[in-house]
Parts: C-alpha cells; sequence; structure tokens
C-alpha cells in the first residue's frame, strides 16, 4: 500500500486535464515505464528526461535579428494580408514591426480565424520562432509561439527538448509535464543535510523540477546538480533494497551440510571427462559455503559451455551425501528437460532419483510426482516456475539451483529457498550472460560469485563471419555441402518486438522456404508452439533426425547438442552483442570445426558494423559485454528492454560508477545504524524505496 501522499504519483497519466485514451497510447510508446505497467503514470513522465533545450532567450531588436536563429521579439501587429480565396499556395501574411523594423509572419493553410484571433490588429504580441531573411525582408514562419504580453509566462525561454514518438508533439507533452510537476507532493528529505551541502545538491523536488523546467542550458545536462542528485537517489533506492534483502536473509542461518565425500568420488571417476581447474575451484567454494551454518547464496557465473552443469551436479551431490534434496528451476521447459537428460547420463553411476516438474505433467503424473518429492523418495527434482506453487513441498530441501538467475525476481528466488529446511535452503544460482561487474553490484549486491574461466580443453575457436543477406544462396550451397558431411544446422530468425505475428511469419517463412529446398530435414521451433511439440522437435534435433533447426531465439540459452556446428543468425544486427554470443555459444561444443554465420540487412551503419566485427574478433564474453555496454550505453545484458544502464532510468550518468560506490557505502552504513527504518530519517528512507519502486525491499517493512 502507497502512503496518500504518493498516490498521485503512480496514478496513471489519464488522470491529467486533456489526456485521453489516444494521447496515453502516444505516450505509452515514447515514454518507458517498468513491465507489468500499462498506463504511463506521473511518475513515469519525471522520468522522461529532455535531451535538449531550444533556447528562446535571445531578445534582440528585429534590427539587430540573425536570419537562421531562434529568438523572441516584442512587436505590433501591422497588417493583415489575406492570400486570395482558394489559392492555398499563397501564405496568410501579418506583418508587424517594434521601433526597429518590421517582420513577416508566414502562415501556410492555416485557418483564418485563427491567425485573426490570434494577432489582432494593432495589439502588441510576444512572438517565438527562427527568423529567416527573404530577400532583404525578415520573417518568421509559423512561429512557434504567440503570446500575449500578460501570458508571457507560457512561453518558456528555455523549452525542453524530449524524446518523441509521432503522435505526440513537445509541445503536448511540456503541457503535460507542466500539470504533472504541479502534482509533485511535499516530501520528507532522505538525504543529510550535510550531505546535501557537501555536494551542492538540490532538494528532491527542486532537483525534478529544474531538469523540466531548466533555468539554463546547463541544467539538463547529464552532469548537472539535479539530475547527479537523482541518479544518486535511484542508486541509493537500489543498493538500500539489496541491502535490506541480504540482511533479511542473513538473519536466518543455514544448516552446515559437507557429507562425507563418497558419492562425489565416484562421480569424478565416472566422468566423461577431467573438471577444469576453475570447475574445481567452483566446487571447492561451493562447499565450503555449504559447510558452514550460514545460508549459501553464490553466483556461478561462466560463459556458454563453460561446464556449469557438472559444477550444480557436484553440489547437488553434497545435498544428496546427507540424505537431503535439491532442486533445479530452468526459465524455461526445454531448458528443464535437457537439465534433466544432462544430470542423468552424468549421474548415470550413482544412482539419483530425478524427477521433472513443469506445466506439463498433469493429472496422476503431477500427483505421483508432488508425492514423491513430498515423501523424499525424489533427490532432484527439476522444473519450471512450477516449482513455486504452494504444493510443491519437500521432505527436506537443502540447496536450490537456479539457471538463468535474471530471469527469476527476488522474491520468486526467496520463494523457493522457503521450501527449504527451517525456510532456507541454500542457492546456487547460475548464470552464463557475462554480467559486467557494476550490473552485479546493483543487482546482486555482494552475493558471492565463482567464476568458470576456462574453457573445457579440446574445444576449437568458432569462425564467425558476417555476410550480407543478399548472399543467402551462396550461404545455403555452403550448408548444403557441410549437410552432406554430416554437419547440423542452427538458423536464427529474429523476434522483433513490435508484432508477434511478423516474428512467426519471419521464421516460419524461413523454415518453408528452406523445406523447399532440404525436404523434411528441416525442423521448426518458436515460442509459440505448444511445448509438446517444442520437445519433440527438439529431440528430433538432438537425434540428427532433423539437420537444420530454424527457430526464434528460444535456444538462446542452455541448448547442448554437439553435433550441431553451424548456427546462421539472420538481421543479426537486430541483437545484442551479448545475446548474438550466447546464440553462438549454441555451436563448438564437439569435436569438428564450427561456424557463425552472421546474416545483416545491408547497408550496415558504422556501430552496428563495429559491433558485429567484435562478434568476429572474439570470443570472450565478458570482454563483449562490457564492450556492448560501452557502444550502446547499457543494452539487454539483463534482458532490459530500455537503453541506458539495465534496470535504471536516470542513473545512467557519466559517473555512473562512482556514484554507485558510494550509494553501496551509504546502504550499508544506513542498514547498520537504523536496520527497522525508524523515526524521520528512516520515513523518508522508505518514501525513496516507494519512489523508486523497490518492491522488493519495502515489503519487509509491511508496516509501511
Ligand atoms: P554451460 O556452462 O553452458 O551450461 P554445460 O554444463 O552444458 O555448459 O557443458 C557443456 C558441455 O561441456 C557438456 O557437454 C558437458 O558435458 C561438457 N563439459 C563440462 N565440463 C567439461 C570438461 N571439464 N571437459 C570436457 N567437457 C566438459
Ligand atoms: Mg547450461
Amino acid at each position: 500500500m502507497l502512503p496518500s501522499n504518493l498516490a498521485p504519483l503512480f496514478s496513471s497519466a489519464r488522470t491529467l486535464n486533456g489526456v485521453g485514451p489516444r494521447l496515453l497510447t502516444f505516450l505509452r510508446k515514447a515514454i518507458a515505464s517498468p513491465s507489468g505497467v500499462d498506463e504511463t503514470r506521473i511518475i513515469d513522465l519525471f522520468w522522461h528526461l529532455p535531451n535538449g533545450v531550444i533556447d528562446r532567450r535571445s531578445k534582440p531588436s528585429l534590427a539587430e535579428a540573425k536570419p537562421g536563429t531562434i529568438a523572441t521579439f516584442k512587436v505590433r501587429i501591422l497588417e493583415h494580408r489575406k492570400p486570395p480565396r482558394g489559392n492555398l499556395k499563397i501564405p496568410y501574411k501579418v506583418i508587424c514591426q517594434d521601433d526597429s523594423g518590421t517582420i513577416d509572419l508566414i502562415f501556410f493553410r492555416l485557418r483564418e480565424r485563427f491567425v485573426e484571433q490570434q494577432l489582432p490588429l494593432d495589439e502588441v504580441r510576444f512572438i517565438s520562432g527562427r527568423v529567416d531573411k527573404y530577400g532583404t525582408q525578415l520573417q518568421m514562419i509559423h512561429p512557434d509561439y504567440i503570446v500575449t504580453p500578460e501570458a508571457r509566462s507560457n512561453l518558456p525561454l528555455l523549452e525542453p527538448i524530449y524524446p518523441l514518438t509521432s503522435g505526440l508533439s513537445g509541445k503536448i507533452l511540456g503541457k503535460i509535464m507542466h500539470q504533472s510537476l504541479n502534482i509533485l507532493p511535499k516530501l520528507p528529505e532522505w538525504l543529510d543535510d550535510k550531505i546535501l551541502a557537501r555536494h551542492q545538491w538540490p532538494k528532491f523536488v527542486d532537483a525534478i523540477r529544474s531538469l523540466h523546467i531548466p533555468q539554463t542550458p546547463a541544467d539538463i545536462s547529464s552532469t548537472a546538480l539535479a539530475r547527479t542528485r537523482l541518479a544518486y537517489d535511484e542508486l541509493l533506492a537500489n543498493q538500500l533494497a539489496l541491502a535490506f534483502v541480504r540482511a533479511h536473509s542473513k538473519q536466518q542461518h543455514g544448516r552446515s551440510i559437507s557429507g562425507n565425500g563418497i558419492v562425489r568420488k565416484r562421480l569424478i571417476k565416472t566422468l566423461p571427462f577431467k573438471m577444469t581447474g576453475s570447475q574445481l575451484n567452483a566446487v571447492r567454494e561451493i562447499e565450503s559455503d555449504l559447510a558452514s551454518d550460514k545460508r549459501m547464496l553464490r553466483l556461478l557465473q561462466g560463459d556458454v559451455g563453460s561446464g556449469k552443469t557438472v559444477v550444480a551436479l557436484m553440489a547437488i551431490v553434497i545435498a544428496i551425501e546427507v540424505g537431503a534434496q535439491a532442486t533445479i528451476m530452468a526459465p524455461t521447459e526445454v531448458l528443464a528437460r535437457q537439465h534433466a537428460e544432462t544430470i542423468s547420463s552424468l549421474s548415470h553411476a550413482i544412482d539419483l532419483d530425478i524427477e521433472i516438474l513443469t506445466g506439463r505433467e498433469k493429472g496422476g503424473t503431477r500427483q505421483a510426482i508432488l508425492e514423491r518429492t513430498a515423501n523424499g523418495e525424489t533427490d532432484v527434482l527439476i522444473g519450471t516456475h512450477t516449482l513455486f506453487r504452494p504444493e510443491v513441498i519437500f521432505n527436506d530441501l537443502a540447496l536450490v539451483v537456479i539457471d538463468e538467475q535474471h530471469r527469476f525476481g527476488v522474491h520468486q528466488r526467496q520463494a523457493l529457498q522457503a521450501k527449504g529446511h527451517n525456510g532456507s535452503a541454500n542457492v546456487l544460482a547460475m548464470t552464463a550472460t557475462p554480467i559486467p561487474r557494476t550490473l552485479l553490484m546493483t543487482h546482486y549486491g555482494d552475493l558471492k560469485v565463482s567464476k568458470l574461466t576456462e574453457k573445457p580443453s579440446g574445444r576449437r575457436p568458432i569462425i564467425t563471419t558476417l555476410s550480407s543477406l543478399d548472399r543467402l544462396e551462396e550461404i545455403i550451397d555452403a550448408i548444403n555441402r557441410a549437410i552432406s558431411k554430416g554437419a547440423q544446422v542452427y538458423w536464427v530468425c529474429p523476434l522483433i518486438e513490435s508484432s508477434s505475428v511478423s516474428t512467426l511469419s519471419a521464421v516460419e517463412e524461413r523454415h518453408k522456404h528452406l523445406t523447399q529446398i532440404f525436404g523434411c530435414q528441416v525442423g521448426l521451433l518458436h515460442g509459440a508452439m505448444a511445448s509438446k511439440e517444442k520437445d519433440a522437435t527438439m529431440t528430433s534435433f538432438s537425434r540428427n533426425k532433423f539437420k537444420i533447426l530454424v527457430s526464434t531465439t528460444v535456444i538462446e540459452v542452455g541448448i547442448n547438442v554437439p553435433n550441431a556446428s553451424i548456427i546462421v543468425i539472420e538481421h543479426a544486427e537486430r541483437f545484442g552483442l551479448a545475446q548474438l554470443h550466447q546464440l553462438r555459444g549454441r555451436v563448438g561444443r564437439g569435436a569438428s570445426q564450427s561456424y557463425c554465420i552472421l546474416l545483416y540487412k545491408p547497408t550496415l551503419g558504422e556501430t552496428a558494423k563495429a559491433r558485429l566485427s567484435m562478434m568476429r574478433e572474439t570470443e570472450d564474453g565478458f570482454y563483449i559485454a562490457e564492450k556492448d555496454l560501452e557502444l550502446r550505453g547499457g543494452g539487454d545484458v539483463l534482458g532490459s528492454k530500455q537503453s541506458g544502464i539495465p534496470g535504471f532510468r536516470i542513473a545512467d550518468v557519466p559517473n555512473f560508477e562512482e556514484l554507485l560506490k558510494y550509494a553501496h557505502y551509504s546502504a550499508g552504513k544506513i542498514v547498520a545504524e537504523n536496520p527497522d527504518l525508524e523515526g524521520p530519517q528512516g520515513q523518508a528512507l522508505r518514501t525513496l524505496l516507494q519512489i523508486f519502486e523497490c518492491n522488493e525491499a519495502t515489503k519487509l517493512f509491511n508496516t509501511v
């Protein structure tokens, strides 16, 4: 529940005068909202910052006016020259003057009434717009502003320029923005006076106002004090939320589990490979976490193909050695099934009872799985989101493994770990997404991290090539030759955000096209298929019945078909680099040379070219992620659609890292000194958390 003074900020923009369904649609397009928010809210408007200003401060006399500049004049209306009736080519001309000269205001195709009303003969008006010269005569075509002397304050001398979308004009957005700013309530200050004074930061409300009603062009720069303050607020809210979630979970002690190592030894002996040094290291770190009486919360970060599964299996086996259970949660059903297969095959010698539970297990089968899990017969339960459901009960859950952690929310993780013994199962999160250090800090706080840095031996580098879609024929020929030598191919078509219909048709069309050439050896996989069909297709591909798998990015994470050695990615320019890297990681898993063919639509812009070329130069996922962040200023690393720093709306400022460190430090201090957020400062900080929608943390304080 929001306190009543904040409620107006989170109400829909439709509560503003003049905002109807049509305008709402345009606002929705132009202005970012968090996922799950269907209508642009007042608070979303505040975070929609201008990226420039139109400076109307220049107020020369007409004699001094410089053609080609924006200026504001005080003039008297001298004469109206109407165009001849019916002739639309000749504009309506209004001649105005000041003490120094005259200017013609030019209107094309405007209603005469409008001009006559706005510019009555002999009256004084302030006009603002771009000055031009026509022959020797000064003119202004369609002034941006015409106001009476009394209404002068409606003429913004510094007019913010907002990122817009067609249908939404800057003037309309400006008006909406002004209305919104008037709603901004008085808020308690959450930053110390000392901090404000030291940095010369304005008050929160003043900061927002100065970004939308700038007094100088510098007010809207990304280094302006107001902007820095808001960026800091956002980072502080984020760090505070993380700190509280962490402090809260630390209170629950974990159970110390160490096991006797016998099953682990047997497993290692029967593995078809030797674990790499960094795999062994990660296992050691996990062993020591589990042995301690603190609950484990560790992120296992390793590039695609680095062999995370076997590390997770070792952790699982420790739980099994002490007679407890483990669960693995995967983001998709395909991945859940693949984990089950991989783990069964790796663990054949140690006799684990592995069960799968997804949305597909129904009726009696489901009931039986639930029962075996509840009575402890099941050692490892592998599934999807279904695992959160309350009917999933474990006899003794000691370990939760979460694959591709960033796809799940903090509360989902907590729901799962609550199913453990004493409500505090150990958590091992895994991700192949190379999350840059700063993002790790903002999304996980100081969660412990193990990194798999070595590739399992015997892998050859993948050869990556760039090719224009114009050369499709040649590529199909080459693929034909490769297939006749036994290769298998992934063929990925991009997902087009705006219309799921055209997405399907892109992948379906390519499937049709390739089927005409290769016949029934071509499979099709996309998100809208029934899961049974998806499985059947994946199975056929992994059993080499299909030679080509045409798919959307559903194959992105985790799929492991070692015989597939070619991946073609269509419209590669539309993908984030991190995502391309993930996709490319589907190949290069077997003994033969692998290829990644990036098809782009000509012609490619400079940045796009630079980005794709980087894919050709390196296979280092961490490097790619960092570079991508640099080139695009953020991007999709954590699956967020917005540009900028993922998950943040205003913190994307030049001194982001420095502010983040400061916020991290301050959050730690606050949690230590005022753990229950009491007193006026505590209340103010709760407001901060609410304004930045750090719900996970605010839920911990249900008193608010
Ligand atoms: P990811 O980290 O992408 O999840 P997987 O765990 O699926 O990677 O491992 C990819 C492949 O590498 C699997 O076939 C796995 O059996 C194999 N593998 C894992 N570790 C090693 C190793 N040390 N040496 C050789 N192959 C390994
Ligand atoms: Mg994996």
